[in-house]
């Protein structure tokens, strides 16, 4: 097996050479925060693999097809409009950049080799979905925050668990040293021991990251989580909001909001006194990227550095949509500022180490959304808001955290 492949499997990362692309494997990525589990890839890869269920396979190849066509028939020359023309300009821009990275992974047949059985690694059978009864759905903490019981509902955190023989010869009996009951909205939940710990929420479980925090609350209660003292702060912010969309199917997953919501993100009060970097996620449309530009980081105090690229694949290396589809493309970008912490000087910004422009991540798709994880700048505090899922060593804010750490997307290690 060559280095490269075998630091893969350890970090789920794949360096080109003389390049600034990687390819990621969320899976291997938030591998790392888990010592009794593993994410199992079956439950984070429901598409672009051929193996998956016929049904949902055909109905999305289905609807892609059907989307294309309609593509092809809008295509017909039709005049751009100005903000078109801009996201044409970004697009041509970008768009050498993302065949020069995609080259090199289609050149790498060990990668790809390796990639076509991401999907099926490690026992799935062992995974914990096969406890969950198929058809029991998932729970909605985006509901269930929003009725008046709210404040009582508690999650039980399950410290220190081992099994017992059980003396009746069957199966083994867990037992746990320690129980912490806690209100689950509204209130900083946290495992700050070395190892993850189960946690149960009304018929459901739950796998909580060693060193990691969750606050599951609506925007309206973030102020809660700005420490008192800035060094107490954030280095590193990441942000995928609910942007609104003209798509039909996200609209149905979660509840999205207007743009002039975000502008009240208390991101500079979240910032460390050495200053955070700040990584936005935003949608191709050009209207958002100038809402950004112009209003959303000036009035954040965050001072734009830096693009990033999320380049789309499917299992054979292939992407997942034409690149040059122009409302649907196979990639989505990554904005990078930096917001000045209160202890910064001039001496300081010049010892920042700065942020290289124009890297190219690309990964095979989790879950709608879901975005692969971007941890990879060792700052020493950081927080992701809209969160869905918890990540060692992070706080996870947004009103569904646990989604993704329900038991049945892991396997018991
Ligand atoms: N980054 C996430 C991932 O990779 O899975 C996806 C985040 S998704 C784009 C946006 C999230 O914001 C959803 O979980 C949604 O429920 C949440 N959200 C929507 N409205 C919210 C609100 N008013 N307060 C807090 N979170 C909200």
């Amino acid at each position: 097996m060559t280095d490269k492949l075998s630091t893969f499997f350890d970090s789920g990362i794949y360096r080109f050479e003389n390049s600034n692309a990687v390819f990621i494997d969320p899976v291997r990525a938030l591998n790392r925060s888990y010592t009794r589990f593993r994410v199992s890839p079956s439950a984070y890869y429901p598409r672009f693999f051929d193996s998956k269920p016929a049904g949902e396979e055909s109905k999305v190849s289905s609807n892609s097809r059907k989307r294309k066509r309609k593509e092809k028939k809008k295509k017909k020359p039709h005049a751009l409009n100005e903000r078109e023309k801009i996201a044409d300009q970004r697009h041509q821009e970008v768009r050498p950049l993302l065949l020069k990275a995609h080259e090199c992974l289609m050149r790498e047949t060990d990668l790809l080799e390796v990639m076509s059985n991401l999907r099926s690694d490690f026992d799935s059978s062992r995974g914990c979905g096969d406890s969950v009864s198929p058809g029991v759905p998932e729970q909605s903490f985006v509901e269930l925050g929003r009725v008046w019981q709210a404040p009582l509902y508690e999650i039980t955190l399950n410290f220190d668990q081992c099994e017992k023989p059980n003396a009746d010869g069957g199966s083994p009996i867990m037992q746990y040293s320690e129980q912490r009951v806690l209100p689950i909205f509204d209130n900083l939940v946290l495992n700050e021991m070395g190892d993850d710990v189960e946690a149960e929420f009304l018929n459901s479980r739950y796998v909580i990251p060693r060193e990691s925090s969750f606050y599951m609350s609506d925007l309206g209660q973030i102020h809660n989580l700005i420490p008192a003292d800035s060094g107490c702060g954030f280095n590193l912010i990441v942000i995928d909001p609910p942007w609104e969309n003209g798509s039909a199917c996200q609209k149905s997953r979660y509840p999205t909001l207007p743009n002039h919501y975000f502008l009240s993100l208390p991101i500079k009060q979240l910032t460390h006194t050495d200053g955070a970097l700040v990584a936005l996620w935003v949608t191709n449309r050009e209207k958002l990227r100038g809402f950004v530009e112009k209003e959303l980081f000036p009035a954040w105090g965050v001072r734009y550095v830096a693009s990033f690229y999320w380049l789309k694949v499917k299992a054979d290396g292939l992407m997942i949509n034409d690149l040059d589809l122009f409302h649907h493309r196979p990639y989505e970008c990554l904005l990078l500022g930096q917001c000045h912490g209160k202890a910064m000087d001039s001496k300081c910004l010049s010892k920042s180490k700065p942020v290289q422009d124009n890297q190219i991540i690309i990964s095979i798709p989790g879950d709608y959304s879901r975005k692969p994880p971007v941890g990879g700048f060792k700052p020493a505090r950081c927080i992701e808001l809209f969160a869905r899922e918890m990540i060692s060593g992070w706080t996870s804010w947004g009103n569904e955290p646990l989604h993704f750490q329900e038991l049945r997307y892991f396997i018991r290690d």
